[in-house]
């Protein structure tokens, strides 16, 4: 079965609780078992900075599921746990899951781009995906490591140790 690697984010209504309910909920998704995750980060927000800290972390899955349906359950969790669209890009919310990597596929579909567009300049994305595999290549852009490399390790710390 595939593997996928997915990012999770929030910044409201206790984020390391939305983190932990969240990851309970990937591994209820139909054919789908969470292997792994990484250790919790804390990172300073993306585009609007008039907004609290990010606690960030990334899952390795292994679904049955098309990386299409992948996502229409993640958009599910989200909706559960309060996520409130308000259009805003980077705002605050209470929980974001993307889908960064889908086994080797290089996805360019309506609403499904994979490798995630943000993995190569995003430490809070980069750390954790390392932690799990410190020999990750992402598809079309290179080393993982090369890519934290460039896009260094400023705003980011470390807060918990994953399993
Ligand atoms: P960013 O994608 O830059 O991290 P964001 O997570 O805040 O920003 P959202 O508002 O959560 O953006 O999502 C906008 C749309 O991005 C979603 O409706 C989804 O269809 C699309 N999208 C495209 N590729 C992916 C992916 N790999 N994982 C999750 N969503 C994706
Ligand atoms: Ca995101
Ligand atoms: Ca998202």
């Amino acid at each position: 079965m595939p593997k996928s690697y997915i990012g999770l984010g929030s910044n409201l209504d206790n984020p390391e609780l939305q983190l932990k309910s969240a990851l309970a909920a990937l591994n209820d998704i139909p054919e789908t078992s969470l292997v792994q995750y990484s250790s919790l980060y804390r990172s300073r927000p993306l585009g609007p900075d008039n907004q609290p800290d990010f606690i960030n972390a990334v899952a390795l899955l292994t679904s049955g599921l098309t990386a299409m349906e992948l996502l229409g359950r993640l958009h599910e969790i989200e909706d559960r746990q309060g996520r409130v669209r308000t259009g805003q890009r980077w705002g605050p919310r209470t929980l974001d899951l993307d889908i960064l990597l889908y086994g080797d596929e290089v996805i360019d579909e309506d609403g499904l781009i994979v490798p995630h567009p943000g993995i190569r300049h995003r430490n809070f994305v980069l750390m954790p995906l390392l932690e799990l595999d410190p020999k990750i290549e992402i598809p079309g852009l290179g080393k993982g490591e090369e890519l934290l490399g460039s896009a260094g390790t400023e705003g980011i710390t470390k807060i918990k140790t994953g399993e």
